[in-house]
């Protein structure tokens, strides 16, 4: 499926308008960015907003995220070519595309099997070959592959779970958004040897992380959850 112009135009325009006017700066980052057909990745009948500075839901009571968010958090693991990344969260595949641009292999874990089956062909379609989605909790990582030097966690979490800290590797890094329901902030957790260092970055709202080392399922059903990220 070619895209029209209009939607390669409104992607040049997202990286320009929501991310180099902010504060992404990684050049690596915006080529993703602007590479990847976010388009794709959304309902059809969210296709018209597509490229808008918003999340859009995905199905599920998930979303993907806006493409800010998406670029801040990937600039922020800063994933090299010989990484291999671990995203928890897989959603719509449009944030493990990204990483896959940049990393050499990326692993993403997906609690609801609909949607993983979901990525996984859009991804296929895509010829995208480098990421692979794991259905299950990713609360508890994937330690077949571990360590990595960048892991990514795109659901909000009640604190940094021990399984995701335990599989990063010496000098990796791992971005996730930490906090109550409502609310979290973005932190992003570097490994020195035996310990680990926390930067506080930004207030985000994101889903819930469902898991062992997440919410309940009853905590993160209740009324009032804000959907956003
Ligand atoms: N990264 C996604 C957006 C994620 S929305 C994208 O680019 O579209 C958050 C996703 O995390 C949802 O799909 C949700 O089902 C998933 N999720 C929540 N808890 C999880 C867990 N413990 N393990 C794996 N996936 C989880």
């Amino acid at each position: 499926m070619e895209e029209t112009e209009a939607q390669a135009l409104e992607r040049r325009r997202m990286v320009d308008s929501q991310l180099r006017s902010r504060d992404i700066m990684d050049r690596r980052v915006l080529a993703a960015m602007g590479q990847v057909p976010r388009h794709r990745f959304v309902r059809p009948v969210d296709q018209p907003q597509a490229y808008a500075d918003a999340p859009l839901p995905i199905g599920h009571r998930q979303t993907i995220s806006q493409p800010y968010i998406v670029a801040l958090m990937t600039q922020l693991v800063e994933a090299r070519p010989e990484d291999t990344v671990l995203e928890i969260g897989t959603g719509s595949g449009y944030q493990a595309a990204v990483l896959a641009a940049l990393a050499r292999r990326v692993i993403s874990v997906e609690r609801i099997p609909e949607l993983a089956a979901q990525a996984r062909r859009i991804l296929a379609e895509l010829g995208i070959m480098n990421v692979e989605i794991i259905e299950g909790d990713g609360t508890r990582g994937h330690a077949a592959e571990a360590p990595y030097a960048g892991i990514v966690v795109t659901a909000g979490a009640p604190r940094l779970p021990v399984a995701l800290r335990d599989q990063l590797a010496d000098g990796g890094r791992l971005v996730l958004p930490v906090g109550s329901r409502d609310g979290q902030m973005l932190e992003r957790w570097t490994r020195r040897g035996g310990e680990v260092h926390r930067e506080r970055i930004a207030p985000v709202a994101f889903v819930p992380l469902i898991g062992d080392q997440g919410w309940s399922e009853e905590a993160a059903g209740r009324e009032g959850w804000s959907f956003g990220g």
